[in-house]
């Protein structure tokens, strides 16, 4: 599933001992595995078998350059939500003829930006964002291709901070209001109508609310495939992975032993459940997961400041805070915690993990059983390669953290970690308060 695994009792990513690259690197480091994102892609892209397959890896997952190269030459386009991240494909050598721009608050110039470079499709959040759309073609003498993100109204059954296709999110178009709208089409001179795009929500764990959401759009599509001739439909991203870990028990299968409900959905159960609603749509089928692409393809490598015992409690004070890895403050995001040099001979400790920061969220794991740690020794923090570096801030004035990508016995450091001077380059004193 993923290649990071103990050799000698030290945690190893592909053939990299990641020690080393602590070592030479410093911590807080963020550290990918090129091969595990490779296997994961294939894997997601023959999970529909018989079917017209594109993969538009979401970007805000991971939007390191070197990543985003990677899953070019895998074959990936991308799912692209602002000018930044269209620009950060192009500076990739990605392809935007292979990508979509989605998002709600797209401006005139981000649409320009994306017209210019020939992007496969725009999707559609709402009416006023189609008219700008459709305002912005005109001024640039060429048609908008267009995809309409449609609101299934389904409950994903993951977090409320990531669920994003229930009546009452911000996203897309209710399904009653997308008739209208494809009605619409017909008068607007600079768009044509390419496609009908949903996204439900991020880190689903069962296949149920995808297959209730595809069964609620699908005659809409076959609909606008009549109508319009439409090539594709895309159905989004979200499929979650697993946060807990078969490294720290040490057994490879330790999820078979679980409820069939509580494995980890996998794209094999995914493709299995929806390519009999998705076949008589004859459309191409787009998928734009970003999390399953990257999550268990990182780790972010952090070192002990201090084991403290307080009051009945024992807390180990890692050098990683919620500004390099926000997922546990912001939406209770899970880490497997592991020590980067394993010892079966020390005691196991029950610590709260928690970073530098001044919040009392800089929390990354409760009452957390690891094996004892002291002061100076490495851990990583497993499957934090998506929505990890790419929500990481400057908060408490912390440099951004470093990043690696490793493949076999090869790796490099893709992203410096940030210097003082990078960190207060836009910032100045004005001249009134000079002097
Ligand atoms: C965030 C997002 C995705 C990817 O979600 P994951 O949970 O990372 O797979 C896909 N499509 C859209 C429109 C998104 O906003």
């Amino acid at each position: 599933m993923h290649h990071f695994h103990y050799t000698n009792q030290n945690l190893h990513c592909e053939s990299v001992d990641l020690a080393a690259v602590a070592r030479l690197y410093g911590t807080p480091t963020y550290v990918y595995s090129a091969t595990t994102i490779a296997d994961n892609y294939r894997r997601l892209a023959t999970c529909l078998p018989g079917l017209d397959v594109g993969i538009c890896y979401a970007v805000k997952a991971n939007s390191n350059l070197a990543v985003l190269r990677h899953l070019h030459q895998l074959g990936a386009g991308f799912d692209l939500v602002s000018g930044g991240e269209i620009r950060r494909v192009l500076a990739a050598g990605g392809d935007l003829s292979r990508s979509v721009f989605a998002g709600v608050g797209k401006s005139e110039d981000e649409i320009r930006l994306a017209l210019e470079h020939g992007v496969m499709a725009l999707h559609v959040e709402s009416e006023p964002e189609l008219a700008r759309i459709n305002h912005v073609a005109g001024t640039l003498g060429r048609p908008a291709p267009v995809a309409l993100r449609i609101n299934p109204d389904v409950d994903a059954k993951t977090h409320a901070k990531i669920t994003t296709g229930k009546r009452g999110n911000k996203f897309g178009i209710p399904l009653a209001q997308a008739e209208r709208i494809h009605e619409a089409l017909g008068k607007l001179r600079h768009v044509t109508l390419r496609g009908v795009q949903m996204h439900i929500g991020s880190q689903l764990t069962e296949v149920g609310p995808f297959v209730d959401a595809v069964a609620k759009a699908a005659p809409f599509v076959a609909e606008l495939r009549r109508a319009h001739g439409i090539e594709y439909f895309s159905i989004g991203g979200g499929m979650g992975v697993v946060y807990d870990d078969a490294l720290a028990s040490g057994r490879a299968e330790w999820w078979d032993a679980k409820p069939v409900a509580q494995r980890p959905l996998t794209p094999e159960v995914y493709g299995e459940a929806l390519l009999p609603l998705l076949q008589p749509l004859d459309v191409r089928i787009l998928l734009e997961h970003g999390r399953f692409l990257v999550a268990n393809a990182g780790v972010l490598l952090s070192r002990v400041e201090h084991l403290k015992r307080g009051d009945g409690k024992a807390f180990l004070v890692i050098d990683a805070g919620m500004n390099d890895l926000l997922r546990p403050a912001l939406y209770d995001g899970r880490h497997e915690i592991v020590p980067l040099q394993r010892d079966t001979s020390r005691r196991a400790l029950v610590a709260d993990v928690v970073g530098p920061i001044c919040e009392s969220s800089d929390c990354f794991a409760r009452d957390r059983q690891l094996q004892e740690l002291g002061e100076g020794e490495l851990l990583a923090l497993m499957s934090a390669g998506a929505y990890g570096f790419s929500m990481a801030s400057r908060y408490n004035s912390r440099p951004l953290p470093a990043e690696v990508l490793v493949q076999g016995s090869a790796f490099e450091m893709v992203t410096a970690r940030e210097t003082f001077a990078q960190m207060t380059a836009n910032e100045k004193i004005p001249a009134f308060l000079e002097g």
